[in-house]
């Protein structure tokens, strides 16, 4: 036996193969081909958008009749919309009405056989015996005419109950998409905050990371600071930072700051590789720094002890480049800092850069230089200086002290001496 489904869809076929009405008649856009308006269209359902489309539609899925044409069903219909129609009320009511009349024939079929059958009993001729065995073929006609149609109302039962399963289905799709669709809103605006946060992290992980370098700047700086007004300045890379001084990208470089006691003025010094101003690509420019202090307030201003630069020299000849001044107290350099830090003073020629540039001097080695500044706040004799720097700075401090107080006692001596003797003085630098 076929499955029920089959059913519908058989008896289509069949109309189709009996000639039952297949002829379709010529369609309006066959007709007026140059005219086409959907209206034309013999299926109200489905409208065709141009001729070719329905052209196409008509050859590949032709208008039939309905089944049940002859019981009142008059639409024509395409077989893909087959299961469609068979749902319609019209052909349901029609349907009821063939299937009804199928019953009364079959019993009233049934009543005349067994009405026959009690009348032939008593007498049987050769009349009555073929009269029996065409009743026996009507009877069987018709059961089997009743077979197909409980075959086909059982089909247009499952049909309807797929109808209604697919209808079923169709709203628990179409639910799920919208839900799917809300929960894709919600993702998108979840991703799109997500962005934000990640941006603002980004923010904060660059001003965390700049703020690191400062911290880090500031603790180098702090490890390196001296608190005696005195500070070395080891720089490195100088082959680097005379080439950025030459083009002009960083015409200067600034020394970690220090200070003249732990609560005392805070300097730095600031060094012109190429020079600066006048002596721009002749000589090398030093200058002093004053730089806002946690302590300014109480101290006195404006700032006026002398200022010292000592270039060293690295061969132990203790040829170093040594330059002091004086600060003018009118200039805006040394009043109290006012911003970071006050407008650099110094020694614009501080060493004539040939000195510097040639490949065995003694001030620039494996790429390194050393500045010292001193500040004097004990009026050092100018004497005394090329002693004081000539000292082994990796001695004490207090050793360092005790031996410069002991050389200018000396000085002190051979010169009261001289005086008194009338010889000229005989210094030499202790090396
Ligand atoms: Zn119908």
């Amino acid at each position: 036996m076929k499955p029920h489904n089959a059913v519908a869809s058989n008896v289509y076929d069949n109309a189709q193969e009996s000639g039952y009405e297949t002829q379709e008649k010529p369609h309006p856009h066959q007709q007026q081909a140059s005219v086409h308006t959907s209206d034309d269209c013999d299926n109200k359902k489905r409208k065709c958008s141009s001729l070719e489309e329905h052209t196409f539609v008509s050859s590949t899925d032709p208008l039939i009749p309905c089944v049940l044409a002859h019981w009142g069903c008059r639409d024509k219909i395409r077989r893909s919309e087959v299961h469609e129609h068979c749902l319609t009320k019209l052909h349901q009511n029609c349907l009821l009405l063939c299937i009804h009349h199928y019953v009364l024939t079959i019993h009233a079929g049934m009543n005349n056989i067994q009405i026959s059958a009690d009348r032939s009993k008593p007498t049987k001729t050769d009349s009555d015996l073929s009269y029996t065995e065409s009743i026996s073929d009507l009877y069987e006609q018709n059961t089997q005419l009743y077979e197909t149609l409980t075959i086909l109302t059982g089909g247009i039962q499952t049909l309807m109950q797929d109808a209604t399963r697919s209808t079923n289905d169709f709203a628990y799709l179409t639910s799920s998409v919208n839900q799917y669709c809300q929960e894709k809103v919600k993702l998108q605006q979840a991703v799109e905050e997500q962005g934000v946060q990640l941006r603002n992290i980004q923010m904060n992980q660059d001003i965390i990371q700049h703020e690191l370098t400062l911290a880090k700047q500031t603790m180098n700086n702090s490890q390196q600071a001296n608190y005696d007004g005195t500070f070395i300045w080891k720089i490195t890379d100088v082959a680097k930072l005379k080439i950025s001084a030459e083009s002009g990208r960083q015409p200067s470089i600034y020394s970690p700051p220090f200070y003249s006691s732990f609560n005392g003025y805070k300097m730095c010094m600031r060094l012109y590789l190429n020079g600066d101003g006048l002596a721009r690509s002749t000589h090398i420019s030093l200058f002093f720094v004053l730089m806002r202090g946690e302590y300014d307030a109480i101290l006195k201003w404006p700032f006026h002890f002398k200022v010292t630069f000592c270039l060293f020299d690295q061969s132990g000849q203790q040829r170093h480049i040594i330059d002091s001044f004086r600060p003018d107290v009118k200039s805006d350099s040394f009043q109290m800092p006012k911003t970071s830090m006050n407008v650099a003073s110094g020694i614009p020629k501080f060493c004539p850069l040939p000195m510097l540039m040639q490949d065995e001097n003694n001030y620039i080695k494996s790429d390194t230089m050393f500045i010292k500044c001193i500040v004097d706040f004990g009026e050092i004799p100018k004497m005394i200086l090329p002693y004081t720097l000539s000292l082994n700075i990796g001695l004490p401090d207090y050793v360092q002290k005790h031996m410069i107080k002991t050389e200018i006692e000396r000085r002190n001596q051979l010169s009261s001496q001289s005086q008194t003797i009338n010889l000229p003085s005989t210094f030499q630098s202790c090396a």
